[in-house]
């Protein structure tokens, strides 16, 4: 079989990834259980445990340094887990703790590309399809297929040396490069992070494309969370060698767990307060800006305990609506083009920032001027319940 190229009227039917993933087809692609890695006493990756679904569009998202590429890098085999702690990892369903990469059935796009600067892009893209040894013809079909796939035309770029391209179209000779073998799982570590935000988007859409029609897993690593968001069927939020939560991008923005996950994930206002009365798990919260209403959610409500809230700059408004009002001070109104960002300071000193769509200041200008006072207000229901983040 080969990769249907972009240009075929019939990739509207789905595709196979490969006949080893639709004979083999286990419940997960990738499956990770109490996985450790340390490096020299320290931990890059502390017990963690997820799955992959077969074909799922799946982020590994934190910041620098949280352990996403040594996550990644042991589901290639480019590092082994601590065999201390017991962890295990499985490829659709078969355990490969002490597999090679090559053992593995795998491709993967780093985010230097890494292509080999004296081979031109047709022969870069062959390298993986020489090494196992398929015939020549064979070679050239599908070279060109991949390319198609990428979007490169064969006949401009084919016979160019790497260094004779831009950014994007080397971002394109490794992904087919990767793509060529026609691997079940497909692994990217920030694929996208040296081009311009322009080129960026649109190969955001590009590869969430791919992930769809072939239907590959995509296990895809950033640090940027708008990225994560659009492209992902669900994501990994990472933090200190931890998952600190696995879920679709509407479940991690909407209701993210920790302090961690909220702030990391889009913009917070942070409110944390003290439980003053529980009806029905409607709580009376007692806060520095003055009382407002909560709902207790999942997790204990004991009168005279703390709560850890947030809420969503979108989710408040300025004289508006909500079952809560404080009174609260405009600081100042920030600009962002979509949306403007107006600072208030409550009673007690706290501030709070409230988003609201720009209906375009030339012409209907908002009200509100640094000094005024005015309502802030929300819903109960559109604040989240915050677990605390890990010691
Ligand atoms: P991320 O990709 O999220 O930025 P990494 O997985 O690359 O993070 O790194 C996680 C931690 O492990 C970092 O503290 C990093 O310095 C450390 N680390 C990664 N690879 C090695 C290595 N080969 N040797 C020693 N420390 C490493
Ligand atoms: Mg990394």
């Amino acid at each position: 079989m080969s990769i249907t190229p972009l240009s075929d009227p019939g990739a509207a039917s789905p595709p196979q990834a490969s006949e080893a993933a639709a004979s083999a087809r286990a419940d997960y692609a990738v499956e990770f259980t109490r996985v450790r890695k340390t490096y020299g006493g320290r931990a890059a990756v502390r017990d963690i445990s997820f799955s992959i679904r077969p074909g799922e569009f799946f982020s590994l998202l934190g910041p620098s340094g949280c352990g996403k590429s040594t996550t990644l890098r042991m589901i290639a085999g480019f590092e082994q887990p601590d065999t201390e702690g017991g962890g295990e990892v499985r490829l659709n369903g078969k355990l490969v703790n002490h597999l090679r990469p090559y053992e593995r059935d795998l491709g993967m796009v780093f985010q230097s590309y890494a292509l080999f600067p004296h081979l031109t892009v047709a022969r870069n893209i062959a390298f993986g399809l020489e090494q196992r040894g398929v015939g020549k013809a064979d070679i050239a079909t599908r070279v060109r297929g991949a390319m198609d796939l990428v979007q490169l035309d064969a006949k401009t770029f084919g016979e160019r040396l790497p260094p004779a391209l831009s950014g994007g179209q080397r971002q394109r000779v490794a992904l087919a490069r990767a793509l060529v073998v026609e691997p079940p799982i497909l692994l990217l570590d920030e694929p996208l992070g040296a081009l311009d935000l322009k080129l960026r988007k649109e190969m955001q859409q590009e590869l969430k494309d791919l992930n769809t029609r072939l239907g590959i897993t995509f296990v895809y690593v950033t640090h940027d969370q708008e990225e994560a968001l659009t492209m992902s069927d669900r994501i990994a939020v990472m933090a200190d060698a931890r998952i600190a939560q696995v879920g679709t991008p509407a479940e991690i923005y909407e209701r993210p767990r920790t302090p961690f996950v909220a702030r990391f994930i889009g913009e917070s206002n942070f409110l944390e307060g003290l439980i003053e009365s529980n009806e029905g798990g409607r709580l009376s919260v007692c806060h520095p800006a003055g009382m407002f209403t909560a709902l207790a959610g999942t997790g204990s409500a004991t009168v005279g305990t703390r709560v850890h809230l947030a809420l969503r700059p979108e989710r408040l408004h300025i004289d508006g609506e909500g079952d809560n009002a404080l009174p609260a001070r405009i600081a100042h109104v920030i600009y962002r083009g979509e949306m403007l960002h107006v600072r208030l300071t409550t009673a007690g000193g706290g501030e709070l920032t409230v988003a609201t769509r720009n209906e375009g200041q030339l012409r209907r200008p908002v009200a509100w001027n640094p000094g005024d006072t005015v309502r802030v207000t929300w819903f109960a229901e559109d604040m989240q319940r915050l677990e605390e983040d890990p010691a």
